[in-house]
């Protein structure tokens, strides 16, 4: 070993929300975890909650729960207790109580469960963040991953785990195909002021460009989620800003009254995302690095976050029985008990945008006869909301609120 060089027993490339779950988890376990990204959010207490947020189902909440940061989470997050579509004519509305729920799950802003995320990884004694750096390159050597860093300093691992975002490196580097479609759509993101409360109930409208969701957050405030094409993104967002709000009311039906920009609006290129294998020799991918969907039914960080808790049960069973973590055999176990459930949300959330996001009059028809049998036959719709929520198999012991 070299000055520059470090020992670890798991690497993490990428610190954004789900590479933080997953170093949380492990190190409160007191598993020996690094984890690399090339910027730290800011500190907590000057942190705003951003004009992107994400609704986290109750087994997420669970996961989170398990990194231990729900409870600086929870002042800032709102509760969903219903879920409504407007789709023309139609109105339905999905209710947690139906499936004898309190709530589906909660609403909260990405900023604050990525601050919260940093500030518990650098209070735990076995992890240790090279943040800001990046990895730039690894090999395989002698039953360890080498990794090197942006700034030369080299991280033995025995796995290596590629939480690197849509844009992965570590996917590019362990030579991972994935397919990957571009969306001919935009998200424009935002949080409101509004003087009628949202009750707690999330409300989408479909239109042919794509979804408008109003997502409730403390208070009298919503988050926006606004599926569009790139151009009409691009206009949008050169608006004044009483004109976008004229026409956020517009689009909304006034649902929420009147209503005032809490943070700017912005945009985000929508697509979808699947790499054809979630392993390669000491190194395994888990959420955008394996995945991207719409956020049309918000699952992206729901589904990134049964990786991060299959993953670490994985590891940790597996460092138990005092086994090497990087092995074929744990890394297929991880693979499998993952592989069912991101080909179908991907490929279900594929064919769902195709639905709802065109403005084909049979297809139209279609999706409004299956939205009122939905609501007419209700064992039906409680299975829809039951699978919407996770899936009926394989579920983690962190998602159902057990201990690692
Ligand atoms: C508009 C919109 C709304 C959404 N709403 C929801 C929702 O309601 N519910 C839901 O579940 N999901 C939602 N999603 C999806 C969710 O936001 C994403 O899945 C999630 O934020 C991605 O987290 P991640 O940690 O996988 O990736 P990222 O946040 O992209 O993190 C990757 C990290 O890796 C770092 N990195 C990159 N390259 C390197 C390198 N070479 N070395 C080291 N570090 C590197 C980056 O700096 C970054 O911090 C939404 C997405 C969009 C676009």
């Amino acid at each position: 070993m070299t000055q520059n060089s470090c020992q670890t027993d798991i690497l993490i490339a990428g610190g954004g929300i789900a590479g933080l779950t997953l170093a949380a988890i492990l190190g409160r376990a007191g598993i020996d975890v690094s984890v690399i990204d090339n910027f730290p959010p800011e500190p907590l207490k000057d942190t705003k909650p951003s004009a992107r947020t994400i609704a986290l189902m109750q087994g997420s909440v669970n996961i989170i729960k398990a990194a231990g940061v729900w409870d600086q989470c929870k002042d800032f997050s709102a509760a969903l207790k219903a879920m409504r579509i407007t789709d023309h004519d139609i109105d339905i509305e999905f209710d947690a109580f139906e499936i004898g729920q309190e709530e589906f799950g909660f609403n909260v802003p990405n900023s604050i469960l990525r601050a919260t995320l940093y500030e518990q990884v650098q209070s735990l004694p076995s992890v240790t963040t090279y943040i800001p750096n990046a990895l730039e390159d690894y090999k395989i050597e002698d039953n360890h991953v080498i990794a090197e860093l942006k700034n030369g300093e080299i991280i033995t691992a025995r796995l290596l785990v590629g939480a690197d975002g849509r844009n992965s490196s570590v996917r590019k580097i362990s030579n991972i195909k994935c397919r990957e479609i571009k969306y001919k759509q935009h998200a424009i993101t935002c949080v409101i002021n509004h003087s009628n409360s949202h009750d707690n109930i999330s409300t989408e409208f479909h239109y042919p460009s794509g979804p408008l969701a109003l997502v409730p957050l403390p208070g009298n405030q919503s988050s926006i989620v606004w599926v569009e094409t790139p151009e009409r993104a691009e206009e949008l967002l050169a608006l004044k800003e009483s004109t976008f709000i004229e026409t956020l009311q517009t689009q909304t039906n006034g649902l929420l009254g009147g209503i005032m920009l809490e943070t700017k609006a912005q945009s985000w290129p929508l697509g979808s995302i699947r790499a054809k294998t979630l392993t390669a020799p000491r190194m395994a991918l888990i959420a955008e690095a394996a995945h991207v969907m719409s956020p049309i039914t918000a699952q992206g960080l729901n589904l990134s976050l049964r990786d991060v808790a299959a993953l670490a049960e994985v590891i940790a069973d597996c460092l138990r029985l005092g086994l090497d973590p990087g092995t074929k055999t744990i890394l297929k176990n991880y693979e499998s008990r993952r592989r069912i459930d991101i080909t179908t949300r991907v490929f279900g959330v594929d064919g769902m945008n195709r639905i709802v996001s065109n403005d084909i009059p049979a297809l139209q028809k279609l999706r409004q006869s299956g939205f009122k049998t939905l609501d007419r036959i209700p064992p039906l719709k409680k299975i829809a909301m039951q699978h919407g929520l996770a899936p009926q198999i394989d579920e983690s012991r962190l998602a159902a609120g057990k201990p690692l």
